[in-house]
């Protein structure tokens, strides 16, 4: 199948992809777009659905997986056969000439932990004394309640935030910018389909409610998590920023990518049981100031998007449309697969070498960190996730 919109090659936005985002043409309000190659089709000047109109995705991804299916048809459709160019050349704008929005409105956001190896690292640099992994950690998706209200666009500048914190050494906490500044590498899940309170979710009905994907970056302030963390988890350490990409791919562009998870030893309970294979063969890679810092696989995460959307229901919660879920860190076995900069400097013990020569432990004031990531399709090609990146704004001192 082609598209008669030209798409440059290798571009990873082909016809195959065909992600959904928010944006503004010139001097336009902002409206339901897909992108296909460098442009963006006005789904709302070409589909008759005033969900399109919305400033934000939640009412069209709250139809649920038939209206999904029949509009990446019809959609489809219009980008293949070339009766229909004339009537939608000026409904594609080119990327540059649009402004791109938060593609949907947060409603919950919980972040996950569900990389073996990731939980690992921090096991050891944290905990030094103990095993790693708590008695919790393989019988259960572990996570933790983070803030919607700061969930950002991919490019949104990322203040340096200001916080408590304590050497081990120091008798006293201090107050002041954070030292240690991180990234996580994550892939986000996008609920669409509300459940009811009281109705959990069953671990092979995730397609009924999850609509797409979007890499995230969950920014973490190590310094003030590592002092404020026990024993109810992360909190002002993370809740300054998350960053997730502009383009939401659907769950249906990634059925190729679809792998099963690494094996699960002990067994989990049978709520976590599922029939179909929900690992993602997904390639992440993580630049700084445009050096290849890692390539995360996220084939190898311990924990599916079904699994942890069945355990985060399972007490009777409910999800909303636009409920955000990340995966935890994406660490592999190798030094160059972790997902974040404390496990690939060690605590900041083994700073990498960036390709200007400087050195790096923790980010530093005008960093850039762009995450990347690609799937296999049904034809043997790629497809990209929306790329999301950041760059890291001095701290603004609050007024006390
Ligand atoms: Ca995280």
């Amino acid at each position: 199948m082609s598209t008669w919109v030209a798409v440059p090659e290798g571009s990873g936005f082909g016809i195959d992809n065909l992600p959904y985002g928010i944006f503004a043409p010139p001097d336009a309000p902002a409206r339901v777009g897909i992108r296909i190659g460098d442009q963006v089709l006005d789904l709302a000047a070409v589909l008759d659905d005033t969900v399109f109109a919305a400033a934000t995705l939640n009412p069209f991804m709250a139809q649920g997986p038939r209206r999904w299916a029949d509009v990446r048809a019809q959609v489809t459709d219009l980008l293949t056969d070339e009766c229909h160019r004339e009537r939608l050349e000026p409904a594609l704008w080119p990327l540059p000439s649009v402004t791109l929005a938060l593609p949907f409105a947060v409603a919950d956001y919980v972040d996950y932990y569900s990389s073996l190896q990731h939980a690992s690292n921090v096991g050891r640099m944290f905990r030094p004394d103990e095993e790693p992994l708590k008695p919790n950690w393989r019988h259960l998706p572990v996570g933790y309640h983070g803030r919607s209200g700061t969930v950002v666009v991919s490019g949104t500048p990322v203040m340096r935030p200001h916080g408590q914190t304590k050497a081990p050494d120091a008798t006293a906490p201090s107050f002041g910018p954070t030292r240690r500044l991180d990234i996580e590498a994550e892939v986000g899940f996008v609920v669409g389909v509300a459940s009811r309170m009281g109705d959990p979710i069953a671990v092979d009905a995730v397609a009924e409610h999850v609509f797409g994907v979007v890499l995230c970056n969950d920014w973490s302030a190590r310094d003030i998590q590592a002092w404020e963390y026990v024993p109810l988890g992360p909190c002002l350490g993370k809740s300054f920023a998350t960053s997730i990409s502009a383009w939401v791919v659907p769950l249906a562009a990634l059925q190729a990518a679809r792998v099963p998870p690494p094996v699960q030893d002990p067994t989990p309970l049978p709520y976590l049981q599922g029939a179909e294979p929900w690992g993602l063969n997904l390639a992440l890679e993580v630049q700084l100031n445009g050096t290849v810092v890692s390539r995360p696989p996220f084939a190898e995460m311990y924990w599916t998007p079904a699994q942890q959307l069945a355990h985060m229901t399972v007490n009777g919660a409910s999800v909303r449309a636009g409920d955000l879920y990340a995966s935890g860190t994406v660490s592999g076995a190798e030094r160059d697969q972790r997902g974040s900069l404390l496990e690939l400097t060690w605590n900041g013990a083994e700073p990498l070498t960036l390709s200007d020569g400087s050195t790096r432990t923790f980010l530093e004031d005008g960093d850039t960190v762009s995450i990347i990531a690609t799937a296999p399709t049904a034809n043997g090609g790629r497809i990209r996730l929306g790329d999301v990146t950041g760059t890291i704004a001095p701290a603004t001192p609050p007024t006390l």
